[in-house]
């Protein structure tokens, strides 16, 4: 699971890792996005919350995830990437998994400043051409509700045992060195 607040690189170094693991990388803004491009019912419901930086209802967003990973015959494992972001996911989640005989290895979350994640997203709107990129209120609002709805997910993991942070600012390969040693420990 790649965990951290929007900016803070989960695309960026799931596309590393995914290769470099051979997992299959679930990203469910993605995955929301191609529903939008595609005009699928769940992609029109999506986008209200979307354009407004909101999160999209969690009875969505677990189904659609759970139907994503059913697709997947005996994958080696999946790099969550924006999932779960809210308390209520966390736990279908783990229920989930129980229910397959798996569980998550473990969260890894990138940790980056406010600002430096406010300059990150707005640049970023020139290549993204996501409308969420574009705006610094839409921006703002989405590290609120990062910080109000998903942050307190990394207490779920850390008392268990499985979350470790890692600095999320540096070159796009000292921030993989960083997660492959945190990842490397678990899985070995
Ligand atoms: P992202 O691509 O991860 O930045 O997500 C873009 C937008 O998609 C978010 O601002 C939410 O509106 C929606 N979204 C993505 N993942 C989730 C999730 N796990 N729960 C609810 N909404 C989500």
């Amino acid at each position: 699971m790649l965990f951290g607040p929007p900016g803070a690189g989960k695309g960026t170094q799931s596309e590393v890792l995914l290769q470099r693991y051979g997992l299959v990388h679930l990203s469910t803004g993605d995955i929301f996005r191609y529903n939008i491009k595609n005009a699928t019912e769940l992609g029109l419901q999506a986008k209200a919350f979307m354009d407004k930086g909101e999160l999209v209802p969690d009875s969505l967003t677990i189904s659609m995830l759970e139907s994503e990973v059913v697709k997947h015959q005996e994958p080696k494992g999946f790099i969550f990437d924006g999932f779960p972001r809210t308390s209520a996911q966390a736990e279908a989640l783990d229920r989930f998994l129980n229910s397959r005989g798996t569980t998550i290895t473990c969260m890894l979350a990138l940790e980056v400043d406010e600002e430096e994640l406010i300059k990150r997203l707005l640049n970023r709107a020139s290549t993204s051409g996501r409308a969420d990129d574009a705006d610094e209120s839409i921006v703002r609002n989405r590290i609120a509700v990062y910080n109000r709805e998903t942050a307190p997910v990394a207490g779920y993991y850390q008392a268990c045992g499985k979350y470790r942070g890692v600095q999320g600012v540096g070159t796009v390969n000292e921030i993989t060195t960083r997660l492959c040693a945190e990842l490397d420990a678990f899985v070995q």
